[in-house]
């Protein structure tokens, strides 16, 4: 069996689920560029909990953790099951990693989970298990984290970090409410940070990725707080040494709320 990518997407509101966007097409093709999954394993910035948490909740719910979106977002229900006997392996793995994760029995789909399965995986006929992370860990802890259940590739199991390469929401509500750009330079700091990661991720070079609070450009223009990138880091670890990343996707959405997507073969 070919080994799976690991997989970083930019999951956006949930109106990117019926919005069109470059991103919602994006997302909508995500399948067909890969080997179908066995399983998938999902890391959302949303599911925020102090230290490892897994889900084996066999039938998660959903959990609609936004206001002031279209009504029919809170119609939409993701029905993919849980995997409780993978979800369980998953927690020993982490546990032989020093990481002493803890068991969640029941806990519901949030939006950074189900924005990108619904597109990608519409028919939810593939298990998903729920991993947390910890927003007041560094990236070398969701480097680890990724690094732990890495050998789960092989299996065909997909693993996915699901934040946003940038999440300045300050920034979006300014400008929807005003209809104005708020800083017209931050377009140009959004490029200058993807970019800074393009460029180490070209250049393989893990140390300078994982010290990106203190090397990366305008970082309190693109991550006011750190948790919608730290899903990055897990994916980045999760592809083992020494991966060949490729950028799968990038695109600005008002100019200056960037939807990259990366792909660690
Ligand atoms: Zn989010």
């Amino acid at each position: 069996m070919t080994s799976m990518p690991s997989v970083f997407v930019s999951h956006g509101g949930p109106n990117v689920v019926i919005e069109p966007s470059e991103a919602h097409d994006f997302l909508a093709t995500l399948a067909k560029r890969l080997p179908r999954p066995k399983a998938i394993v999902i890391v959302s910035a949303h599911f925020e909990t102090d230290g490892p948490v897994v889900v084996t909740d066999p039938h998660p719910g959903m959990i609609y953790d936004f206001g002031g979106f279209s009504p029919e977002l809170y119609e939409k229900i993701y029905p993919a099951p849980g995997e409780p006997e993978l979800a369980t392996r998953i927690a020993h793995m982490l546990q032989d990693a020093g990481l002493q994760p803890r068991i969640a029995p029941e806990r519901g789909y949030d939006h950074g989970a189900w924005n990108p399965l619904i597109l990608a995986y519409p028919d939810a006929d593939i298990p998903v298990v729920q991993l947390s992370i910890d927003p007041h860990r560094d990236a070398e802890y969701h480097y680890a984290l990724g690094k732990a259940l890495a050998p789960l590739r092989e299996e065909g199991i997909l693993l996915i970090g699901s934040g946003h390469i940038t999440h300045n929401l300050r920034a979006i509500f300014a400008s929807i409410r005003h209809g104005t750009d708020p800083d017209p330079e931050l377009p140009g700091k959004i490029e200058a940070f993807t970019g800074w990661f393009a460029e180490q991720f070209e250049k393989g070079d893990k140390d300078a990725i994982l010290d990106w609070r203190s090397r990366a450009p305008f970082i309190a223009e693109n991550h006011p707080t750190d948790e919608h990138l730290l899903p990055l880091f897990f994916a980045y670890g999760a592809a083992g040494e020494d991966p060949k990343p490729e950028r799968a996707h990038h695109s600005r959405q008002y100019g200056f709320f960037a939807w990259d997507s990366w792909f660690f073969h």
